[in-house]
């Protein structure tokens, strides 16, 4: 039995790398610099690994900024438009960051690489770009190098790149008459060079990434699986080839995966415990089974006695020889380091004996082999030991459980997710109330978050300024904000969000249940990190959380204020979630405590309530079978948050940069009176989507993009609203930018609002 990794996070336990590529970028530090960072990160990261026991070591699981960018560089698919810059810098990194980021310099202007999510999680990668005429070849040896790099330390590492037929599939066919799958005879000579160098350099093993295994998949695909893997082992008889997959389980794919010619078929016990039975009856003699255990998408310790029963099973079948043990994925889903979180105020000793970060998961494996294969002695017995009583604990702690909670959600009947009339009822009741124009205008909820507003909060927070000075600086903001949109007109005004960090942490810092690292970052795309907060127990609201910054800004004005609230989807979402609970549960907690905040704000006199629910559609299910369950219960939760109110009382929903379009009668089955939703990077095609489909109720389609600081003219928001009420009745229609405007300058924000009211205000002219 050995014990392997897939990768391990590259950010460096401090984020040096994000700071190192920022730097880099700026001018700040030479490119040696930056490469010399890179490499003491491998280093650390080899060393830890071989220091904590791992016997089968990654290498080429590090990356400047994207191991799916990584392979277009290394197979040589790079789009012609970076030609020039190739050219003009003659050198590959720059050429690497162009891709990733785009280049504007030297009078050149090229656009980056399309970046989407990674699978089912918030990592986000760079999609590869085919054409009809696609050629491959060897471009870049970083897999080489690293190969090498690892061996100077002695370690005869497992280089690890994406398969094949995954990263075809990972691909956009960048025009039409052809299908990416059909590039694979031309790209499969490049992989067989790869693996005909790392031999020379003398590599064991190879790890191929193929969680498309794992997914629902065409005939073609299969196909592609056979060939490619045939012809490999044709090639390199000897070399131990892993295949891994995860995420979901094998299922409909179990027959094609087990019967690859490869050595070793990795496989994830986590997300998919249920199908070791069958992968163990399907498996032939001779192929070695990995089985990932530790989790390597959430925070929670490995629960020893649960994964060594897995692995009894699994060598009782199989023999020792046939088992690989390791995390359930890549732990570049985890955060680095949980000895790193020293401050027990914000993560108690109680709840920190629950986790486990990359570090601790790979002692977790190396334990667990101890533990499974030898006469364990008496000081890894203690750490068995030790487990039993972190799990146990965890099982039972009254911080966790509250009975009051579980109750509650148990309680929960049908009605409780529906509003007292249908739309058209609550429509004349909200009109006769509301008194809005004809295209009414309004914001998605944050305005600038200002160097200056971030510098009050820091300040606050180390203790330099007083919670009363604190509290009058946001005011001050809070009341320009509401004065200046009175001043050019918007119809439904927003406080601006300036007290809020983020807009899951705002939420989780005032709730029960959640809490918080210092330190707990994962990559989320690039030099982008984020910090989940971690949810450990039954959730609840101990009091109002928004009320006193809503209740204040409507003070100020005569106009409607709109609250603003954060989705229990989206809160579940962008969460480390509990495993010891169907996530459907957790959220249906959440989902009650935003409740509770809809009912207060309507009982402090406020008629418009936005509850955004930007995450929706990430949270769908990897297999479509799974769609309609998920589906179900998360348009529920939303549902369940949003229908303890009159049916005067108007409730929106914001949505934004997702694909919609197979999910619209869902999302009209949710029900919001209002719901604005990102439209002009698309140029409004997905309103074509909704007008298809007749959506019911009213809708905002975002008239101008808020990622760039480029302000739009009135006359493009008329030709986008036009667009717009050629398709959706005029009754229906509202006026607002993309989303939230917290990343814009003030300067720009202005003008561009200042247009939009004008844009608006031509329309009902019309
Ligand atoms: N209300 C939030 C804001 O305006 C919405 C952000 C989002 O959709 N991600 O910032
Ligand atoms: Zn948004």
């Amino acid at each position: 039995m050995q014990t392997h990794n897939l990768g391990y996070p590259r950010i460096g336990s401090n984020r040096e790398l994000k700071k190192a590529c920022e730097q880099y970028w700026a001018g700040k530090i030479s490119q040696s610099d930056l490469l010399n960072k890179g490499k003491s990160i491998s280093e650390q990261n080899w060393k830890l690994q071989l220091e904590a026991g791992i016997e089968l070591i990654p290498s080429n699981d590090f990356s400047y900024y994207d191991q799916i960018l990584d392979v277009s560089l290394t197979v040589g698919a790079i789009p012609k438009r970076y030609n020039q810059v190739a050219i003009q810098s003659n050198n590959e990194m720059d050429l690497y960051f162009a891709m990733a980021r785009g280049y504007q310099k030297d009078g050149l202007d090229i656009t980056a690489m399309e970046m989407t999510k990674w699978l089912d999680t918030n990592y986000h990668y760079i999609v590869p770009e085919f054409y009809r005429d696609q050629e491959f070849k060897l471009f870049s040896n970083k897999i080489i190098n690293e190969f090498v790099s690892a061996k100077r330390l002695g370690i005869n590492s497992k280089p690890v790149i994406v398969g094949p037929v995954s990263y075809l599939l990972l691909g956009k066919e960048k025009e039409d008459g052809f299908d990416k799958l059909d590039l694979v005879k031309k790209l499969l000579p490049v992989y067989i060079q790869i693996l005909t160098e790392l031999k020379a350099h003398g590599a064991q093993w190879i790890q191929f990434d193929e969680p498309f295994l794992a997914l629902d998949i065409n005939e073609k695909a299969k196909e592609a699986y056979k060939y490619v893997y045939a012809e490999i082992k044709k090639q390199f008889p000897q070399l131990k080839v892993l295949v891994t997959t995860y995420f979901e389980g094998l299922k409909d794919n179990l027959a094609l995966a087990t019967s690859l010619p490869v050595h070793a078929l990795h496989i994830d016990l986590v997300r998919c415990p249920e199908q070791l039975d069958d992968v163990l009856n399907a498996i032939p003699d001779q192929l070695v089974l990995s089985l990932g255990i530790v989790d390597g998408r959430n925070i929670w310790k490995n629960d020893f006695e649960q994964s060594l029963a897995i692995i009894k099973k699994a060598t009782d079948k199989l023999g020792n020889d046939r088992v690989l043990i390791a995390p359930s994925c890549s732990l570049l889903h985890s955060p680095c380091d949980l000895d790193l979180e020293t401050n027990d105020k914000t993560l108690t000793p109680e709840i920190k004996q629950w986790l486990a970060f990359a570090k601790q998961k790979i002692d977790e494996v190396v334990l667990l082999k101890t533990l499974a294969s030898e006469t364990p002695d008496s000081n890894v017995l203690a750490k068995l030991e030790e487990n039993k009583k972190a799990i146990s604990s965890r099982r039972t702690s009254r911080l966790i459980h509250n009975e009051q909670i579980k109750q509650r959600v148990n309680s929960i009947v049908a009605r409780d997710s529906q509003r007292e009339n249908p739309f058209s009822i609550r429509k004349k009741a909200q009109q006769e109330v509301l008194q809005l124009p004809l295209f009414p205008t309004t914001t998605i909820g944050s305005f600038p978050q200002t160097d200056e507003v971030r510098s009050w909060r820091s300040k606050f927070k180390k203790g330099e300024i007083s919670p009363a000075e604190y509290d009058n600086l946001l005011k001050k903001e809070t009341e320009e904000t509401i004065r200046w949109q009175e001043e050019i007109g918007i119809d439904v005004l927003v406080h601006g969000e300036f007290e809020r960090n983020d807009m899951v942490e705002y939420f989780g810092e005032q709730l029960n249940g959640f809490t918080f690292t210092k330190n707990g970052w994962v990559q989320s795309y690039g030099s982008r990190c984020v910090k989940p907060p971690i949810i450990y127990g039954d959730v609840n609201r101990p009091e109002a959380m928004t009320v006193y910054w809503t209740e204040y800004a409507q003070s100020l004005t005569k106009s409607l204020v709109k609250g603003m609230l954060t989705g229990p989807v989206t809160i579940l979402q962008w969460s480390f979630v509990r495993n010891d609970q169907p996530r459907s549960v957790t959220c249906n907690q959440i989902a009650l405590a935003i409740r509770d905040e809809v009912v207060d704000l309507e009982k402090a006199g406020i008629k418009v309530i936005q509850i955004d629910e930007p995450a929706i559609r990430e949270g769908l299910p990897l297999r479509k079978a799974d769609w309609p369950n998920y589906l179900q219960w998360a348009v529920d939760a939303f549902k369940i948050s949003a229908s303890g109110v009159k049916d005067e009382t108007q409730i929106h929903t914001h949505m934004c940069y997702s694909e919609f379009n197979d999910i619209i009668q869902n999302i009209a089955d949710m029900d919001a009176d209002v719901i604005t939703i990102e439209c002009s990077r698309s140029q409004m095609e997905l309103l074509d989507a909704f007008a298809d489909f007749k959506y019911p109720n009213e809708i905002g389609p975002g008239v101008y993009d808020i990622h760039s600081p480029r302000v739009p003219s009135k006359e493009e928001m008329v030709r986008l609203l036009q667009k717009a009420k050629a398709v959706i009745p005029a009754d229906q229609l509202w006026v607002n930018p993309d989303c939230g405007l917290k990343t814009r300058h003030w300067e720009e924000t202005k003008s561009a609002l200042i247009a939009m009211v004008a844009a608006a205000k031509e329309l009902s002219a019309n």
